[in-house]
């Protein structure tokens, strides 16, 4: 099974794969740019070089980037929505170059827009940053927490974006577990996780179920709370973490973990944590 971190970018993306093998990580996800500023940095050629060169070298696949938090594909003010799909664009020109697997993106919130013109506001976000354009990777839409004005929280939500794409082939899921915990699925029942897996394969098809990001939940089961927790010491805890590291169709899924670190040393005791849980 492949586990990784998201891991910093200081320094260089190139150091950003240093440290997930530092970790011993087999994937790793990163920002390719500050996640809270607008202005991405260029990247150069020669840091996109050795960044390959050290995934090749570590043996680290796949690459996950995730999106700025600043990217508010629902937003009701024209000047952010239309900023928003700018570094949308760029982040994927970005994943482009890097030759990443994965882009990340939370879908947006209406911040009081209402959620139907919200929704039509990330479709056609999307349909504009995927027209004639052929990705060498997925966009990935982040199931969310549900906390505030949020869209996407469960994959019925998901899929009311999904299915009004003009071309769904280079979209695809990443399944957050703290915000699944929060947003209402107990990850802790092998029933609720197995109807889960029906809903995402009628949905998307379970193959475009791209990345887990393995988080620890801080919330109670539907708190809408997005606060990630160490493995095994959140809400879903050991039982839960157990039942999906050992699922048969999540196997060959990507576990990327977005733990909080309190003191040095967390990341590498969250891996070990959750490879303990494989049977
Ligand atoms: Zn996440
Ligand atoms: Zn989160």
């Amino acid at each position: 099974m492949k586990f990784g971190v998201h891991t910093s970018i200081a320094g260089g993306i190139d150091k950003a794969v240093v440290r997930a093998e530092e970790l011993g990580c087999d994937t790793v996800q990163i920002f390719s740019s500050n996640p809270r500023g607008w202005k991405a940095r260029e990247l150069n050629e020669k840091e996109i070089a050795k960044f390959k060169d050290n995934l090749t070298k570590y043996n680290i696949s796949p690459v996950v980037i995730h999106a700025p938090y600043l990217i508010n594909l629902a937003s009701p003010k024209e000047d952010l929505y239309q900023k928003s799909i700018t570094a949308l664009k760029e982040q994927v020109d970005r994943a482009n170059k890097i030759g990443a697997q994965y882009l990340v993106l939370h879908p947006g919130s209406h911040t009081g827009g209402g959620v139907e013109k919200g929704r039509k506001r990330i479709i056609a976000a999307l349909n504009e940053v995927l027209s004639n354009k052929q990705l060498s990777f997925q966009i990935l839409l982040e199931n969310v927490a549900g906390a505030g004005t949020a869209i996407g929280t469960t994959m019925e939500e998901l899929s009311q974006i999904y299915n009004n794409l003009v071309d769904r082939s280079q979209v695809g899921l990443c399944f957050d577990t703290c915000h699944g915990f929060a947003g209402g699925y107990d990850l802790r029942s092998e029933q609720e996780i197995e109807e889960l897996l029906t809903v995402i394969d009628d949905v998307f098809g379970l193959d475009k179920l791209g990345v887990i990001h393995a988080n620890d939940c801080k919330g109670d089961l539907g708190s809408n709370k997005d606060r990630h927790h160490h493995i095994g010491q959140g809400k879903i805890g050991n039982l839960g973490f157990e039942k999906l590291v050992n699922h048969p169709q999540l196997k060959d899924k990507p576990f990327i973990l977005e733990t909080p670190i309190d003191e040095a040393g967390d990341d590498e005791q969250n891996l070990a944590a959750i490879r303990d849980l494989i049977k």
